[in-house]
Formats: structure tokens, sequence, C-alpha cells
């Protein structure tokens, strides 16, 4: 017995040693193989789809994409796709639809800052709440005649834009995107709407503006900026002295952390013919996708003569939006004539998400000369 037992025992490593030759040995070589070939290509092809990812993520969020069941973001330059394919995602104005503002951050998990953030916008803006802060300053707006490609994309009209068009913001240097619109106005004025509202969207230049030299203010005020602006960043929330006092924070979801965007808002009011604004208003694409290559444009007509603004951090006023964008919304609105925005609402009846809860935040005024605003 002992014998066999042992005979059986020397028998079997031999047998495996042939089983391991043949067998495993093969497997172990495919496997490590399999192994190494995730190892140095599946983290490069991760890296790319991260990189891919974030691209697009950042061009979703910049743009408004009304193709493959994904609509991107009203505020967005270009002509990226959102990348990624989902399904549903699809949203409208619509209030009494499930794909409505109220349910928007539903409706993907991408989207759930809609209806989790903190900072969302638009919001209602008073002036008597907003806190003047001696250390904003005028915005400088260096701004161009500049080709331009006019998209209608399901959710507004949409103007990108090339050349170097920039504003500076307390020191940083903001790229514009692209503008578009929204009817009515999004943001408020003390429960006050207007027909239409201009949004111009720039991203953060690579380049910042160097800090004006030696001025500390400058630099501090900056920081404290950059640093609200982060604070849709749930770690940073403490770092607001006066949100301590009040409620429990809500759980953020995943936010923009820097305060890459920046966008400025002007209201458009009844009145007087836009004459520059005709070179593409007047041929508005009125289908969704279609575009058209316009004359080249000066986006600086948007901006209205009194330059006081209010300021506040918020968010895209699109699905995902996305928190952490420096809003400038300029407080003196522009004209276009009935006619003219009737050329708009007559594609687009109604795209302007309802105006959200302030919650904690600090709305800053800028009041140019020194005096608000009166027109
Ligand atoms: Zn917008």
């Amino acid at each position: 017995m002992s014998e066999n037992h042992e005979t059986e025992d020397h028998h079997s490593p031999s047998r495996k040693d042939l089983y391991v030759v043949l067998v495993l040995t093969p497997l172990l070589i495919i496997g490590a193989g399999y192994g190494l070939a995730r190892f140095y290509f599946k983290p490069a092809e991760a890296g790319l789809q991260l990189q891919l990812e974030q691209l697009a993520t950042k061009l979703g969020a910049l743009t408004n994409v009304h193709s493959a069941g994904n609509h991107g973001d009203g505020h967005g330059g270009g002509n990226g796709g959102h990348g990624t394919s989902h399904s549903g995602g699809h949203w409208n104005y619509d209030d009494k639809s499930t794909e409505g503002p109220a349910h928007w951050g539903d409706l993907k998990p991408e989207f759930a800052i809609a209806s989790q953030g903190i900072r969302q916008s638009p919001i209602d803006l008073v002036e008597s709440d907003a806190i003047s802060v001696p250390e904003l300053k005028a915005i400088e707006f260096r701004y161009q005649p500049s080709s331009m490609v006019v998209t209608n994309n399901g959710h507004t009209i949409q103007g990108n834009m090339s050349g170097d068009n920039t504003m500076i913001v307390q020191g940083k240097t903001y790229k514009l995107l692209q503008f578009h619109f929204h009817a009515h106005s999004e943001h408020t004025f003390a429960g006050t709407k207007y027909p239409l509202e201009v949004h111009l969207v720039h991203i953060l230049a690579d380049d910042p503006a160097a800090p004006k030299a030696g001025t500390k203010t400058a630099a501090l005020i900056e920081a404290a900026i950059a640093e609200c602006v982060m604070c849709s960043n749930d770690s940073k929330a403490d770092h607001h002295p006066a949100e301590k006092t009040k409620a429990e924070p809500k759980p953020a979801a995943p936010a923009a952390k820097k305060p890459v965007l920046a966008v400025i808002g002007v209201m458009i009011q009844q009145g007087k013919d836009s004459e520059p604004v005709k070179s593409f208003w007047n041929d508005l694409p009125k289908v969704s996708g279609d575009s058209k290559v316009s004359p080249p444009f000066n986006p600086a007509i948007f901006l209205p003569n009194a330059r006081s603004y209010y300021r506040y951090n918020g968010s895209l006023t699109t699905p995902p939006c996305s928190e952490g964008v420096l809003w400038t919304v300029m407080k003196s609105p522009i004209e276009f004539s009935s006619d003219q925005v009737k050329s708009f609402v007559e594609i687009f009846p109604l795209n302007a998400r309802p105006v959200q809860p302030i919650q904690r935040r600090f709305i800053m005024q800028f009041n140019d000369g020194g005096k608000p605003a009166n027109n």
C-alpha cells in the first residue's frame, strides 16, 4: 500500500511536471504576455482614454452637442462631441417633461450636481443684497473682429469664436470660446426677467497674465476669488467663514475644481435695432445641427457701455451644470429690436433654466464710476 502510494506519489510529480510543461507553461506565457500587454498598453490606453474623457468633458461641458443622444452644455466652445456615448442624457426646458430642468440631476450620474450642487446658476440678483467690494475692478475686454461659425445646437444659437478675444478678470486672462443666447433671461434682477440674455463663455488661458507687480491686494483678491470658486469643491467649503453659520453642507457631486470658466452674462432688452448683430442675426440657423460661417464678428457689441456688474460663483446653466464657473452679470442691458428678439424666440421660445437657490454664496458687485448702473 505504502509503496503504491509512494509510487503514485512518485509518479504524480513527474506527471505534474509534464502537465506544467505542456499545459501550464504555455498558459503562463500567454497569461504573462497578456499581463505585460495590459501593463504596458492598458495604462497608456487608459491614460489616453482619461485625457480624451477630460477633453470631452471639457468640450462637452462647453458645448451644446445635439447628437449621439448626448447633449453637452449650452456653454461651450467648439464643435466637439461629448466623446462618450450614453443612453439617456436628453434634456430640455419643458417643466412638464421628465427631462425638464427639475429632473436634470437625475438624467445621468454626470448631471447629479444639477440637483445636489450648492453653487448653481442662474440666480436672482438683488442689488441691495450684493456686497460692494472695492477691490473688484472693471473687466478689461480685448475683443476684436474674429471669424465665427454660428450653430444651432438644438438648445441655443451659438457663435463659436476663433481668434484672440480675451478678457482680464482680477489679473487672470480668459479666452472667449463662444457666446450663446437664452430666452427669456436666465438671471433675473430682483425677479425681473429680460427677453434675452447673452452668455460669453471664456476659459482660463494657459498662460495667465502676470499678476500686477507689487500689488499684494490684487494677489489676495485673486486668491480669494480663486478660493471662492474652488469652494465648489467640498473640501474648500470650510474656508468660507460665513458658510459655517448655515445648515449642514449638501454632498457635492464631482465638480470643476478650478475656476477655469468665466462667463459674462448680458441682459438684452427690447429697444432699438442692434445694427452690428445683423451680420449673422438676419440669417440664424433655424434647424438643429445647422451651422453657418459668419463674416468676421466683433463680440464687443454685446458689452453695454456701462460696465457695472455682479460677480458670483456658480455653474453652467445647462447639463452637466458643473460648478466652478466665475460669473459676471453686467448690470446694464443692451438692446435688440422686437423683431430681433422675435427672430430668436421663433427658434427657441424658452431655453432658460429657472433661477436656483443662492444657498451660502456671497454676491459681489462692482459699480462702474462708483455709481449703480441705471440703464
Ligand atoms: Zn448660457
